[in-house]
């Protein structure tokens, strides 16, 4: 295979990883290819011939230093000392054409020191919904671990019944999770927080000034990151801390989903209970997540007080960033370049109004570069009241309709295509998968051939729950 690996990670400390191959899978069957990540990656079409063996963890490729990462993290505000892949081996990492360096990650290789109960195993379904979701994410132009492919393993994994196997291959700017740094601050192992905080600065953030300085830069990609989820209406589900990216890609796609309807309060994960990672909810924590990697960034501090102090100043800042984010992106929702004072009070008007009116978010949004938006109102003269307002704001606007067009998708994952997707390829029909990453290639651009998957759930089809699927 044709990745030329050059792991950084895998030449930090013992402490940091347990040093594990994938476990080999019965019957390996390449079942998806990201073609133009592949290349992206340094792949050529002689790698295919391979793929189905490498990225199922049935031959490790030349080069590659398969190991299972250690983190810790909190867990919806409870902390969990010991976590770790469970169900991922990181083979290493490779320069793109690009210059960038990414990780290669398999998920659901098999069982690892830090599986606990677990097996180590992933089903179809999550597998193939991260794929989807994550380049749709990608498309959409959302920071994102990206999918290269995914293999059935012709083995059957026990979840609420028999499932089908498979193994996903992540890509990723790297796996330090608020997680891996929480971990050595709590064992008290300084000095390979150190090493952490160096070694992530130098692969982040390479013009950060030491530990605040990289808290700092945390926060800004954290609070872009947030601000751009909350334009989307998606909905992560499992923010814990060890599940916060530093790069500030948007990582691990359990139960996550994007709002059909929109509602502040919408939750979609079936372990969510109390809502902790509602839709409205999620600046606050990624402020909390963050305030957690100060927490363990100050550990080794030397002078302790002037850390925390730095520190506070620096989560208490994250709060205005992420609303001046969330501005930028939900007035270009609204066709807005410049910023005026009473901009905030019309975008919460509007939403104020999509909730009490059933509006769908993605498809409301998507109609004001249009006329039909108040169709997506039950009651059509809510819309009519706001949009008088509105349309005076626009008129001293350059260019509305093409920066609305460019902030709005037509296209996102929805829940029901999603699992309807999953349906079909567990029977072993991979032609809605197909259909939906060509779609969702383009997510801006007007597809008539698939207006089909721009509909809301029927009634029979709404998804009520989602599932991590560990
Ligand atoms: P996640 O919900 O994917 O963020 O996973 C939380 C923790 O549980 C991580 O340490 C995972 O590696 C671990 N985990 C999840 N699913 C499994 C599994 N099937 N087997 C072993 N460990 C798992
Ligand atoms: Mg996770």
């Amino acid at each position: 295979m044709s990745l030329r690996f050059d792991n950084s990670f895998a030449a930090l400390p013992a402490a940091f990883y347990t040093r594990q191959d994938p476990v080999p899978v019965r019957a390996p069957r390449l079942v998806a290819w990201n073609a133009d990540l592949a290349r992206l990656l340094g792949l050529s079409q002689e790698d295919f011939a391979d793929a189905a063996a490498v990225f199922a963890g049935n031959a490790v490729p030349e080069g590659a230093q398969p190991l299972a990462q250690l983190y810790a993290g909190h867990q919806f505000g409870n902390w969990n000392p010991q976590l770790g892949d469970g169900r991922a081996i990181l083979l290493g990492e490779v320069l793109g054409a690009d210059g960038l360096r990414r990780d290669i990650q398999l998920k659901g290789s098999g069982r690892t020191p830090y599986s606990r109960g677990g097996d180590g195993r992933a089903w179809l379904g999550p597998v193939l919904r991260e794929y989807v979701v994550s380049e749709a994410m990608h498309a959409l132009g959302v920071p994102t671990t990206r999918a290269l492919a995914a293999v059935e393993t012709g083995e059957v994994v026990l979840r609420e019944g028999p499932l089908p196997g498979a193994v996903l291959t992540r890509i990723a700017a790297s796996h330090l999770r608020v997680g891996t740094f929480q971990v050595f601050a709590a064992r008290g192992q300084i000095a390979e927080l150190k090493t952490l905080t160096d070694y992530a600065i130098a692969r982040h953030y390479p013009r950060a000034q030491g530990p605040m300085g990289l808290l700092r830069a945390v926060r800004d990609a954290q609070a872009r990151l947030v601000a751009q989820w909350m334009s989307l209406g998606f909905i992560h589900g499992v923010m814990n801390t060890d599940n916060c990216a530093i790069s500030g890609e948007t990582i691990d796609y359990g139960p996550c989903a994007f709002m059909d309807t929109y509602h502040p309060d919408t939750v979609y994960s079936s372990i969510d209970r109390f809502g902790r990672y509602a839709y409205s909810n999620q600046p606050d924590i990624a402020v909390w997540n963050l305030a957690q990697l100060a927490t363990a960034l100050i550990r080794q501090m030397e002078d302790r007080d002037a850390a925390v102090e730095e520190a506070t100043e620096i989560v208490h800042a994250m709060p205005a960033l992420l609303r001046e984010a969330w501005l930028a992106r939900f007035r270009a929702k609204l066709g807005l370049a410049t910023a005026q004072d009473g901009d905030e009070g019309l975008i919460s008007d509007l939403l104020a109004r999509m909730a009490a009116n059933q509006a769908d978010f993605t498809n409301t949004f998507r109609a004001l570069a249009g006329t039909a938006a108040r169709d997506q109102f039950t009651d059509p003269a809510a819309f009519d009241a706001w949009a008088d307002g509105w349309r005076q704001r626009l008129a001293r606007e350059p260019d509305p309709q093409g920066l609305m067009r460019a902030a709005n998708p037509a296209f996102i994952p929805r829940n029901h295509r999603v699992e309807q997707m999953i349906e079909a390829a567990v029977r072993g029909d991979y032609a809605p998968f197909q259909r939906l990453n060509a779609v969702l290639a383009r997510p801006f651009d007007d597809q008539p051939d698939a207006r089909d998957l721009t509909h809301p759930p029927q009634d029979d089809e709404v998804v009520q729950a989602t599932f991590c699927g560990t």
